[in-house]
């Protein structure tokens, strides 16, 4: 329902939780984030309810911060809403995140297949079927934008989603098709939000991305290509509202 990531030299966890708290006028059942670390463990926390239960978790039981995060508020439509389908939702020996707005149509023929190879699954939803379509293609092409463009051919439906992985820390990618994602532009960090309430508060300076479009964000750059690869130009504009 509602999506932020981070890349910079700031504590992810704390624009992680102000962005997720500025998206809550949404509407959510559930909120997780995962935060990359430097040199790279991925670690990641996720709770039913308000956002203040995965705050109240957070202080019972610390993650290790970092400067490379994702963060999701989750409005439940494939699995109740439970601890363990809140996102992010992880893959690879738990070294790869992803979260998801939206609906995979196609979730349950592309989890036969990954179940056919062996994926083990740990949720309900539909969303946990693109973080295993990610992974597969990352052990393949060590890339997590090759690794994102590759999986988004499988998938149908209405997505946004947003990838990290323990072995790219410094970088979050994003993709989407009928559902919203735009980029905010810092200095020296960047931000990613499906509505700019997300990065607001950091940054006036955004980038609306297309459909089918694949946003990479790095501390000190962003590339965004259209689903086949080639390379997308997004238009930049200001966010004219107080934070
Ligand atoms: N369909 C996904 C789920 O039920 C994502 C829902 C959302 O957009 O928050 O987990």
């Amino acid at each position: 329902c509602g999506i932020v990531g981070y890349v910079g030299s700031n504590s992810s966890q704390d624009v992680l939780l102000g962005g997720l708290r500025r998206l809550e006028y949404r509407g959510y059942d559930s909120a997780g984030i995962a935060v990359v670390d430097r040199p790279g463990d991925l670690v990641s926390a996720k709770k039913a309810g308000k956002l203040q239960a995965l705050v109240d978790e957070l202080e019972a039981n610390p993650i290790a911060d970092g400067s490379t995060g994702i963060g999701h508020t989750r409005w439940a439509t494939h699995g109740g809403p439970t601890d363990g389908n809140a996102h992010p939702h992880l893959a690879d020996g738990g070294k790869l995140a992803l979260i998801h707005n939206g609906i995979i149509e196609n979730f349950s023929e592309l989890k036969q297949e990954l179940l056919a190879e062996g994926v083990e699954f740990r949720s309900e939803t539909d969303s946990e079927v693109a973080a295993h379509l990610v992974a597969r293609s990352f052990r393949e092409t060590g890339d997590l934008t090759s690794a994102m463009q590759q999986a988004v051919q499988r998938l149908e439906g209405a997505f946004t989603l947003l990838v990290v992985h323990a072995d790219q820390p410094g970088v979050v990618v994003g993709a989407r098709r009928n559902s919203p994602l735009v980029v905010g532009l810092g200095d020296g960090e960047n931000f990613m939000g499906s509505d700019v309430a997300a990065f607001v508060a950091y940054t006036q300076r955004a980038l609306a991305i297309g459909q089918d479009e694949i946003a990479t964000i790095r501390p000190d750059g962003v590339e965004v290509i259209h689903f086949d690869g080639t390379p997308a130009e997004p238009s930049e504009f200001e966010v004219n509202w107080d934070a």
